[in-house]
């Protein structure tokens, strides 16, 4: 061989890469490369000689020989010496001499490729040489009596463990021997054979089997060693071998974390700032160190070159001389390289022409007996040098622990969800109480408003009735001091026909009055006529003077008697409206006579008198049907003359009014009497008295009953619905307002249409009518409420089956103070029973009864009208729902 000729290859070898690539198995793709990181690099095999010093022996032995090799270190030169004259020179990366220690010899042969497997790039370490040349002080020593002989193998792990971090990277080792195609396993012995598994689809090469133990410090490595070159010594032990003739693997796996220690992904800031979506996964870098210390080359070389092929060196170091071959395939970039002819060119497919970082150190010793060894060795080195890999690294990502990660975010997110969505629902709660609140309080502002506008229109209302009322009564005052005629309740008795009469008496007198002036204005004519013919005929005119002047005695005398007929005619009228302005007065003398003391009180009607019965008339009465005798007066009922029928009846009126007497009256079949009036349409005077009559009688318990029993109550109905002066009505009025008052009529009442003949009273709007209908419904309601306290009635009340809730509910803030007490007392006893609830609810009462139970000056209602409302539960609900307190 040629000094000097070997080329020292420093660039990459395109052309041997290109070829290798297609032949070998696509290692580079095996794990997911990660686009835009480091793609592959062309990466030669580096190869360093080291050169073992003298030992004893050989300092012994080789005395007068000189060393076979020449090192020239720093021009990275071997000369290996042919002959005293001849050597060849061979250039290698390092050139380790017999003074170099281990530190340096790990910097230049081992730091960098352990700096890749750091970086996620596979990296092999092996020795290689003839026994005894150092290979195993080269990579294994331990260095316990001298640290400074610490080998390659602990100076890596030594390396790696200060390069990681214990957080996030781990490193497990496993230590293995080949011998005789056999891989047994140095941290478990009983595991003696274990096989290669190669991924078909990846080409990947692993040994499942094997021990893999995780070392988190440099102490339990270097026990592991230990107790790995334990194995191994006894494992050769038993199979009489020597460990030279075998070879040992150790394998490192680092695997680092890269992104997550530069990117904080756990970071809350990160994730909410950034969304989810910015997650990457971390990278993790998986860089493979495997360091080979070689059985010893020496069989090989000698079976090689001198041509002895020994089968049992040939069985041993089978895997060497494979590895040999696919050197010298690879070198010379042969289409075969032989990878499956052994276990460790399989072992190694990635550290020679695959994706590894290699670096090859091989020893020599410098003894020229070994001179042909040492050659081969060289020889080994030199091929090797041409082997190109493609260095590749290996990253994947970490699904794995993004997905952990994930997780955990996706937790912490779905609490922080469930939070604001208790957060939300609370405050959509808060809202809508607020607004119930603010609803409710617009409700009650309404309702308030609606009341105080209903007082409004009703005081309205009252103020124009009263207005109309005085219009009324000043129309009336000017009629009278018109002098022609009296008021409307001058009409007892012949109104209808006095006002005629005066109105004749008006047009006659009107008449007169013209005549007269007519009549004047002739006389003055004639007088003018008289004064110019005397002027000219004065002397021949006298029998004309006597005709004039006769004929205006007559017109004076025709002037007299109609001067007397107006004086006549005037006093006629002064006459009749004396008469009005008297019957005017009556009425309200009636009034002022019923006492209206108190709410229940039926003597109400007591004292109701006429106009032909005044005071100072009653004694005469009363003298009178002691002196004519009751029979006598009550047949004149019946008499055929008119007026003697309203004298009597009027006299029977006013015995009535005396409870002494009411009695006598009925018991004399002058109630039966009394009813037979009511049934004549002929006269509303008599009607009007007759009603008044048995109103008085009707407040007796024993009279009402009879007026039920002989159809009183459908004759006062109709007396009801027929007429028309309040007057009437309202002494039809008092009379049903008496029988409401008794418990036994209730239902007959109702049924034979006295409830209905009371509301349809209301039309007549006279107060006097009001307040007796009011009394009327108020008497009814506390019977009926007595009757249902007692078990007796059951069902809703039959004033509102009648339809009277309307008007009960209208006048229960009636200006008039008897009518508003009557009807506030008649709610009341309504509102007692809850059967009644709703109904009174639906009708607007319960705003009535809540008023009364604050403004009723009567302390007895007021109270009443609480406790209804506090102890119906309907009433109590329905105020809560109005949010009203009472
Ligand atoms: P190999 O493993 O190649 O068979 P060893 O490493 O067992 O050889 O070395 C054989 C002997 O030589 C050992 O006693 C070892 O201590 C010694 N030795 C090897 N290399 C050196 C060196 N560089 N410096 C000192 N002693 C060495
Ligand atoms: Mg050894």
């Amino acid at each position: 061989m040629a000094s000097g000729r070997n080329g020292f290859p420093r660039g990459p070898n395109l052309r041997n890469s290109s070829s290798f690539k297609s032949k070998l198995p696509p290692s580079s793709t095996v794990r997911r490369s990660i686009p835009g990181a480091l793609g592959a690099v062309s990466g030669r095999v580096r190869v360093a000689v080291r050169l073992r010093p003298q030992n004893a022996e050989e300092l012994e032995a080789d005395a007068d020989f000189a060393d076979c090799v020449e090192l020239q270190p720093e021009l990275k030169r071997l000369k290996l010496r042919k002959n005293n004259w001849d050597s060849d020179t061979y250039e290698f990366d390092e050139v380790l001499t017999e003074y170099a220690s281990q530190k340096r010899v790990y910097e230049v042969v081992a730091k960098p490729v352990v700096e890749s497997v750091l970086e996620g790039y596979n990296g092999t370490v092996m020795a290689y040489g003839q026994t005894g040349t150092g290979k195993t002080y080269t990579l294994g020593r331990l260095g316990d009596e001298d640290t400074s002989a610490r080998g390659i193998m602990v100076r890596s792990l030594e390396d790696i463990f200060s390069n990681i971090s214990q957080e996030t990277d781990t490193v497990t080792v496993s230590y293995l021997q080949l011998y005789m195609e056999t891989i047994q396993d140095l941290l478990n012995p009983a595991n003696d054979n274990i096989s290669i598994v190669e991924d078909q689809k990846t080409g990947d090469v692993s040994l499942p089997g094997a021990t893999v133990v995780e070392i988190r410090d440099q102490q339990s490595f270097v026990e592991l060693l230990r107790i790995g070159e334990a194995h191994r010594f006894a494992a050769n032990t038993k199979l009489n071998t020597e460990s030279s003739r075998s070879h040992a693997i150790l394998m490192v796996q680092v695997r680092r974390s890269v992104l997550g220690r530069e990117n904080d992904f756990t970071s809350e800031h990160d994730v909410s700032s950034n969304g989810v979506n910015n997650f990457k996964p971390p990278i993790i870098r998986k860089g493979k160190l495997v360091v080979v210390d070689l059985a010893g080359s020496e069989r090989i070389h000698k079976s090689g070159s001198e041509g002895h092929m020994l089968e049992e060196a040939k069985s041993i170091n089978l895997s060497l001389s494979a590895l040999g071959k696919c050197i010298n395939a690879l070198a010379e970039n042969s289409a075969h390289v032989p990878v499956r002819d052994s276990k460790l060119t399989r072992l190694l497919k990635d550290s020679f022409g695959g994706t590894s970082r290699t670096s090859l150190v091989i020893t020599i010793g410098p003894s020229p007996r070994h001179r042909a060894e040492t050659a081969s060795t060289i020889l080994f080195g030199q091929r090797a040098m041409k082997v190109e890999n493609m260095l590749k690294i290996k990253e994947e990502f970490d699904y794995k622990s993004l997905s952990k990660r994930l997780e955990i975010q996706i937790e912490k997110l779905t609490a922080e969800n469930e939070r604001l969505q208790k957060a939300c629902e609370d405050e959509v709660e808060r809202i809508k109480l607020e607004a119930q609140k603010q609803i409710s309080e617009a409700e009650r502002d309404c309702a308030e408003a609606l009341k105080e506008e209903k007082m409004k229109c009703q005081m309205d209302y009252m103020e124009s009735i009263k207005q109309l009322e005085e219009k009324w009564m000043l129309n009336q005052t000017k009629h009278a001091s018109n002098g022609f005629i009296g008021t409307s309740h001058a009409a007892e008795g012949g109104m209808p026909s006095g006002n005629d009469e005066v109105s004749e008496l008006k047009k006659l007198l009107q008449n007169e009055v013209q005549q007269r002036k007519a009549a004047e204005l002739e006389i003055k004519n004639l007088k003018d006529c008289l004064l110019k013919s005397m002027k000219p005929e004065l002397a021949g005119g006298n029998a004309d003077i006597f005709n004039l002047q006769k004929m205006l005695e007559e017109e004076s005398q025709q002037r007299k008697k109609l001067e007397e007929e107006v004086i006549v005619l005037r006093h006629q009228l002064s006459q009749l409206t004396l008469e009005a302005s008297q019957t005017t007065s009556c009425p309200d003398r009636s009034r002022t006579g019923n006492g209206f003391v108190g709410l229940d009180s039926v003597s109400s009607l007591r004292h109701l008198q006429f106009k032909d019965a005044s005071d100072g008339e009653r004694p005469s009465i009363s003298n009178l049907h002691e002196k004519v005798g009751l029979h006598k007066i009550l047949s004149l009922l019946e008499s055929d003359d008119p007026n003697v029928r309203i004298h009597a009846v009027k006299v029977v009126a006013n015995l009535a009014a005396e409870e002494a007497n009411q009695a006598k009256i009925v018991e004399a079949g002058g109630l039966s009497s009394l009813l037979m009036l009511l049934r004549s349409y002929e006269d509303e005077t008599i009607r009007r008295i007759a009603a008044g009559a048995v109103a008085n009688l009707a407040m007796n318990e024993f009279n009402q009953e009879l007026i039920m029993a002989q159809g009183g109550i459908c004759l006062l109905a109709m007396t009801a619905s027929d007429a028309e002066d309040p007057q009437t009505l309202r002494m039809v009025a008092g009379a049903v307002a008496n029988l409401c008052g008794n418990d036994k009529l209730q239902t007959r009442l109702r049924s034979e249409g006295g409830i209905k003949a009371l509301l349809g009273m209301v039309r007549s709007r006279h107060p006097d009518v009001l307040s007796q209908v009011a009394r009327g419904i108020a008497n009814f309601a506390k019977c009926e409420s007595r009757a249902a306290t007692q078990g007796t009635k059951h069902g809703r009340s039959l004033l509102i089956e009648d339809g009277a809730l309307p008007w009960i509910v209208q006048n229960a803030n009636n200006e008039a103070s008897l009518i508003r007490r009557h009807v506030e007392l008649a709610l009341c006893h309504l509102a007692q029973h809850e059967v009644n609830a709703n109904d009174l609810i639906s009708g607007g009462a319960l705003w009535e009864l809540v008023r009364i139970s604050r403004d009723c000056s009567r302390d007895d209602i007021r109270a009443l009208a609480c406790r209804t409302l506090t102890s119906s539960p309907t009433f109590v609900a329905e105020l809560r729902r109005l949010r009203i307190e009472v």
